[in-house]
């Protein structure tokens, strides 16, 4: 892996670990869009350590999403640093979708925690869409709640000077905005002109040639980690500890099986002092688990998961797609992938295995044995 400055440990030592795989495709529909889709899509993977997850969404390539299937296999192979654990629960913060001013109070409340993400800089939308959501915000959460904002480096080096003292106004005080511009050198520049807002670095290392020059350039006050592109629990800790700040924990919207992974990272930080964005398991209308991980008091617990309600589904003849009307699912239990959801995974799967394989980074013995629903297997 040429990636400079930092050579993570899992790249040598999935090379050692020989075994089977199974893998099973599953898709969820969410309460409301996010991030432009309305559908969670990806695999779970079982291994010989447990449950994990493999779901880049479909903008990632096949050299990135490899980066993602590593991350998944580090868990199912070789488990979570369990001796690193430093805590029981994780505090999380709720995550507000770019939606109109009253739905973004509720579902900042619909949590019970002290910290929102509010997702900002939305295509289509304006300043004072914006600035209208973080008032809300702010009135429903009160005075003492912690205000964050994501703007997935949609601002230039300019836009983020003029808006940032005026989102941090309409907030009534930041705690930090998310990823303000693309670039790492301009964040580096932004946080020397606006000093009052911290910044926090997350497309800069997750999809980064060298995720270190946040730390060289001195770009960001906190660092935003993710389990699947960083490769997984332990490569995002060797990360975490060679860029030396503080971090918060973010879910790559996974199913409750793949947020576990997010959680035993949360887990093995040193310095935890920010609420994380794992309490996205909310957005689904169903989960692949009849133990979803739904925040209780702010809070999530550190357990595992198992994907009980997607291996019901994969036994029963058919799926009941059908019943999704108008956006909205009248459906109790999950079902099995549609059979075009099911395809188009399986050669990303295949393409990605194969990508990894070619790089030499498996074991030639290690084999992936991909489960076809019920109503798929006679055809
Ligand atoms: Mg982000």
């Amino acid at each position: 892996m040429s990636k400079a400055g930092f050579m993570p440990s899992v790249f040598r030592a999935l090379r050692a670990e020989s075994g089977q795989i199974k893998a099973y495709i599953f898709e969820l529909p969410m309460r409301v869009k996010f991030r432009g889709i309305t559908m969670r899509e990806g695999v779970l993977l079982q291994g010989p350590a447990g449950w994990a997850e493999f779901s880049p969404f479909w903008d990632y390539r096949t050299a990135e999403s490899a980066r993602w299937l590593m991350g998944g296999l580090d868990s199912v192979l070789r488990g979570y640093p369990l001796s690193a654990q430093q805590r029981r629960e994780i505090p999380i913060n709720a995550t507000v979708p770019a939606v109109p001013a009253p739905q973004a109070a509720e579902i900042a409340q619909a949590l019970g925690a002290h910290t929102a993400k509010v997702k900002v800089a939305e295509p289509g939308q304006t300043i004072q869409d914006d600035l209208s959501r973080l008032a809300a915000v702010r009135a429903a959460l009160g005075a003492k709640a912690n205000i964050r904002i994501d703007v997935n480096g949609k601002w230039d080096l300019r836009t983020a000077c003029d808006n940032l003292p005026k989102y941090d106004r309409a907030a009534r005080g930041l705690e930090y905005a998310e990823q303000p511009c693309a670039d790492v050198a301009d964040l580096a520049r932004l946080r020397k002109r606006i000093p009052s807002v911290q910044i926090a670095a997350d497309e800069s290392l997750r999809r980064a040639e060298n995720p270190l020059l946040v730390r060289d350039l001195a770009a960001a006050d906190v660092v935003v980690v993710k389990n699947q592109p960083l490769l997984g629990v332990r490569a995002a800790l060797e990360l975490v500890t060679e860029l030396d700040l503080p971090a918060v924990v973010s879910s790559a919207l996974e199913s409750s099986v793949g947020l576990v992974s997010g959680l035993y990272l949360a887990a093995a930080l040193p310095d935890l002092r920010y609420a994380c964005g794992l309490g996205t398991a909310k957005l689904f209308h169903i989960d692949v688990s009849s133990q979803a991980l739904l925040a209780r008091a702010g809070v999530l617990p550190v357990r595992k998961v198992d994907p009980d309600f997607l291996l019901d589904a994969y036994h029963r003849d058919g799926y009941c797609m059908a019943e999704l009307k108008n956006g909205e699912s009248r459906r109790q239990e999950v079902s099995a992938p549609r059979a075009e959801t099911f395809f188009k995974w399986e050669k990303r799967l295949h393409e990605t295995w194969e990508f990894c394989q070619a790089q030499g980074w498996l074991h030639e013995k290690l084999l992936v044995q991909l489960i076809r629903p019920q109503y798929l297997r006679e055809i």
